[in-house]
């Protein structure tokens, strides 16, 4: 390594953890200021599904972030391989499914999702779903449902495994973190001392008073576990007023979600949600009546101007990063790569996804 540099991190929810890690295993001295503690309970990152679907994303989002999905797809394996712990991770695809009386909606979806596919890698083509399929693919959804759609090569991740698995690197690598200590730029720049020589803003939502245009997104997302169930892979329904999935987690633990509110309230989840969640899972599985509710979640995405993501340069050694919104997992490798490349002056990956945001 040519220089060990100084760097501080505000924030150690999912950007600034991996980029904290990344840091450190480059050499350099970390330090992170997160103003909860090491549960990452101040973190949108503690609540995700964690897909990494960038296909069926693109019915909802632009190039770059699907652009960025498939660059990290192949990149987790390599950063979770440097952890000291293991953390979930597979590419089985991802199901997309319907009852019949949202047979129209679907029909849109997957005509836009085929489209879109053709500009992706020919191993992701989307296939439509028959009995056949189905029945390789997830059996014990055969009866309810007859069609479908299957993504392959999509991927999943457990949050909070990797979460833990990026803190562990951290301590291992002796990095200094500060918990329970919010920190605004301002006190930032008050305290740091001459030898710092990068700062990053990882704050996600907490850094809404520098980003006039940063705003939160609500999702209200339901942990369970259900012994009885056994779905292997991320299965998306077609819903008419947002797209429900269930997530399959280790050890039986399911995530379903998630609301899309465009609010910033992040108080309990409502009832009305909480009924659609569940109904929505009960309707895929009948195996669910007997599931365990784990939690109910509610958080905020940190939300940009399109939707989109953005790194802004505060100064000349001074990086913004933000508005991952829903995506946060499927960019985060392509975000982090973007930003090493900027320290050292190589703006490759972030022209190409069209990262940098005027201040
Ligand atoms: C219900 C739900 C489901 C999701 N599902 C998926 C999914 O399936 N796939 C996917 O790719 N993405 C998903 N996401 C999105 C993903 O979680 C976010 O995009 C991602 O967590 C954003 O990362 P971040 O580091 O910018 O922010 P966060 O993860 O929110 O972390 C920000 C951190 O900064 C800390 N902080 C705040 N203010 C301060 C301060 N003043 N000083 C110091 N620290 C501070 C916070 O405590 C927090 O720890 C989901 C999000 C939600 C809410």
């Amino acid at each position: 390594m040519a220089d060990q540099l100084n760097c501080t991190v505000l924030g150690a929810g999912l950007m600034g953890r991996l980029l904290a890690h990344s840091l450190a295993t480059q050499g350099h001295r970390v330090q992170v200021h997160e103003a909860s503690g090491p549960d990452g309970t101040g973190a949108a990152a503690r609540v995700a599904a964690s897909m990494l679907a960038p296909l069926a994303e693109s019915a909802i989002t632009e190039t770059p972030v699907v652009n960025m999905g498939h660059y990290s797809l192949s990149r987790w394996p390599e950063l979770i391989a440097q952890l000291p712990e293991p953390v979930f991770f597979q590419q089985l695809g991802t199901l997309m499914l319907w009852h019949r009386q949202d047979a129209q909606q679907a029909r849109m979806l997957v005509d836009k999702l085929h489209i879109n596919s053709q500009s992706m890698p020919s191993q992701t083509r989307p296939q439509t779903v028959d009995g056949e399929l189905l029945q390789t693919l997830e059996p014990e959804l055969l009866g309810k449902f007859q069609q479908g759609l299957f993504l392959p090569g999509e991927g999943q991740l457990d949050n909070r495994q990797l979460l833990a698995g990026l803190l562990a690197s951290l301590q291992q690598q002796h990095a200094r973190i500060h918990w329970n200590s919010p920190m605004s730029m301002e006190e930032l720049t008050r305290q740091t001392s001459s030898d710092t020589d990068w700062v990053f803003d990882c704050r996600g939502l907490g850094a809404r008073e520098d980003w006039s245009h940063l705003r939160g997104v609500r999702g209200e997302v339901i942990r369970l576990h259900a012994p009885e169930v056994h779905i292997t892979r991320p299965v998306r329904l077609v819903h008419p007023r947002y797209p429900l999935y269930i997530a399959p987690k280790p050890d039986h633990v399911y995530v379903i979600g998630a609301t899309e509110i465009e609010s910033d309230d992040k108080t309990e989840a409502s009832v009305r949600s909480t009924l659609e969640l569940l109904s929505a899972a009960y309707s895929l599985h009948s195996g669910f009546a007997e599931a365990r509710i784990l939690e109910i979640n509610t958080q905020l995405r940190p939300t940009l101007k399109n939707n989109l993501p953005g790194i802004r340069r505060l100064a000349t050694r001074c990086l913004q990063i933000n508005g991952l919104y829903r995506h946060g997992f499927l960019i985060a490798p392509a975000m982090l790569d973007a930003i090493l490349g900027l320290m050292n002056d190589d703006t490759s990956l972030s022209d190409r996804f069209t990262l940098i945001q005027a201040n």
